[in-house]
């Protein structure tokens, strides 16, 4: 597991897993997104939808990524269902984006977590 406290594309854990060079559970790809398994989940499901491009963090997007934004916060719920999380209400999923130091962010690539299943979760 990656603690660096900042990643280049060129030096990015993220990277090599979205671009296959290091191994992951994939749940998901197309050509802007790819995601995977958390390796060490805090929740029954426990996924992570990445931009396959090297953004460091949320702090670090710009108008230009709000398309792909979009597109992650809209697959969310999609893979979500599939994965197994229960519908909303009653059921539903945690979304968390960790940004920066004081945020939690260990791995400098930008990651959408997403999290579900029935409670209690070990994190989150
Ligand atoms: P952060 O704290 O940066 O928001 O979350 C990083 C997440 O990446 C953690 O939940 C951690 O378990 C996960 N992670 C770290 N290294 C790997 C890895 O090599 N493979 C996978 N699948 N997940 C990882
Ligand atoms: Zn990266």
């Amino acid at each position: 597991m990656s603690t660096e406290l900042s990643a280049t594309a060129d030096n990015c854990l993220f990277c090599k897993i979205a671009a296959g060079k290091i191994p992951s559970k994939k749940v998901y790809e197309d050509d802007d997104l790819y995601a995977f398994h958390d390796i060490a989940p805090w929740a029954p499901i426990h996924f992570l939808i990445v931009p396959k491009k090297h953004i460091t963090s949320m702090a670090h997007l710009d108008e230009a990524d709000g398309a792909l934004m979009g597109k992650i916060m809209t697959l969310a719920p999609q893979l979500a269902l599939e994965q197994g999380c229960e519908p909303y209400p009653s059921g539903g999923f945690r979304v968390v984006i960790n940004t920066g130091a004081h945020g939690g962010q260990e791995v400098h690539h930008l990651h959408v977590h997403v999290m579900g299943g029935p409670r209690p979760w070990t994190k989150g």
